[in-house]
């Protein structure tokens, strides 16, 4: 069995090298699908995982002696960077000030966004940790005012569709939803699609 994502379907092939790998255990206490084990102290391949290896990469990640590989799900060695040192690490001022200096923006500048700035903001994205596997996350970039203007138009267009909800039966659908849903879309969804469609 294999968690099937939209670039893959297959479990990942776990190679793990036994004249590199120093028996220490980390990928397997990493490892929550039971892929990895301990047996008569050495690694080897679990008989009964949850999923199969899904290809998170976790135990690549820690192996101080890289000695694991996972093969497939659109994992390899090479997807690892270099962890920083401890003593460059980010401490809670900095983290803190950097996030309270920071708002999402509501009107974007009549100015294009240099090339090598967008790719520091995807080089900088890729570092987020995600839930899904790894071949499961995707990355859109709209380059261009015009291509934000006409994402926004799709997105208005889809929410005309959507109008059968702010009227009967919709309506009752919300409320049946439970109070909480009913009022927020009362407060905010039904005047937001009024207003734009
Ligand atoms: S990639 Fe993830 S699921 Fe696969 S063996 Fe490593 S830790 Fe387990
Ligand atoms: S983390 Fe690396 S060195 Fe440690 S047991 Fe796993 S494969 Fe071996």
């Amino acid at each position: 069995m294999a968690i099937p994502t939209s670039r893959t379907k297959h479990t990942g092939v776990i190679h793990v090298d036994d004249e590199k790998c120093n028996q220490c255990g980390l990928c397997v206490s990493i490892c929550k699908d039971g892929s990895l084990v301990m047996k008569g102290g050495r690694v080897t391949l679990g008989s009964d995982p949850v999923f199969g290896c899904y290809g998170c990469g976790h135990c690549m990640a820690i192996c101080p002696e890289s000695a694991v590989e996972i093969e497939g799900r659109e994992l390899s060695l090479d997807d690892l960077l270099p962890l920083p040192d401890a003593s460059r690490k980010t401490l809670f001022d900095d983290l803190y000030q950097l996030m309270l200096g920071c708002r999402s923006i509501r009107d974007f500048k009549k100015k294009e966004i240099e090339p090598h700035l967008i790719d520091q903001i995807i080089e900088a994205a890729l570092t987020a940790p995600v839930v899904l596997p790894p071949s499961d996350v995707k990355l859109l970039v709209f380059k261009g005012r015009a291509k934000v203007r006409e994402f926004a138009f799709d997105a208005i267009d889809q929410m005309a569709k959507s109008r059968w909800l702010i009227k009967p039966p919709g309506i009752w659908l919300w409320k049946m939803a439970g109070n909480e849903a009913y009022e927020l879309m009362k407060g905010f969804g039904f005047p937001l699609i009024n207003k734009l469609v």
